[in-house]
């Protein structure tokens, strides 16, 4: 489960000191998605706002043929400043100034942002960097308790891939703990 989560979930007994001392330093970033219909299909491409610090984007990955504005916010900062917990009028305003060629259908706009999300409570971990030699506490596992999700990937936090890797090796572990007992 999500850091936050996980940060809130009460061990009996305890974790180690030490894990739960790491698991409690991990900070969650912030992050904001909107998603507009377009009134027609337009070619696929992208455009950032530098003053901004935000890009939109339009693909065929919207599986509907280009026919969606994509935009996405990462930060506090960022996020704030579109009034991103506020619904998609101000971030709308804002791509209409962006990319004026665009023919956004409003009604249609979908804003979200994961810290209210009750099962996120943020985007992704913050790891600070660390000696690569230096052995992750939250790999190891801690009895029976196996820590798996992206913060438990030390080199791909923050990542799809490193939740993939973080599952295939807890599973690797779990598998070695029932072949060995
Ligand atoms: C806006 C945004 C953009 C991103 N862009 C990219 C990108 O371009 N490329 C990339 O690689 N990664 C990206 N990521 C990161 C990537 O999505 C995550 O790293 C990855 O999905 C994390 O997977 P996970 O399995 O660790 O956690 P999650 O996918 O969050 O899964 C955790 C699950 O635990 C569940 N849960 C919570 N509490 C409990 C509980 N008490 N009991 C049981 N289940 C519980 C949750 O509902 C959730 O389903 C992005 C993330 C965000 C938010």
């Amino acid at each position: 489960m999500p850091v936050p989560l996980l940060q809130a979930l009460t061990f009996d007994p305890p974790l180690p000191r030490a894990v739960g001392e790491a698991l409690a330093s991990i900070r969650m970033s912030v992050a904001a998605k909107l998603a507009v219909p377009l009134h027609a299909p337009v070619a696929a491409d992208a455009v950032m706002s530098v003053p901004g610090r935000y890009w939109a984007y339009t693909t065929p990955c919207d599986e509907v043929g280009v026919r969606t504005v994509g935009s996405w916010a990462g930060s506090t900062p960022v996020v704030t400043a579109l009034q991103a917990t506020d619904g998609s009028e101000a971030w709308i305003a804002e791509i209409r100034e962006l990319w004026p060629e665009l023919d956004l259908d409003e009604a249609g706009a979908v804003v979200t942002t994961w810290l209210d999300d009750p099962w996120a409570q943020g985007a992704y971990s913050v790891l600070m960097s660390r000696d690569p030699d230096e052995p992750s506490l939250l790999t190891t596992p801690v009895g029976r308790i196996f820590f798996a999700g992206e913060h438990s990937s030390p080199d791909w936090s923050g990542t799809i891939e490193g939740a993939l890797r973080s599952g295939e090796r807890a599973a690797a572990d779990v598998v070695r703990l029932v072949r060995s007992s």
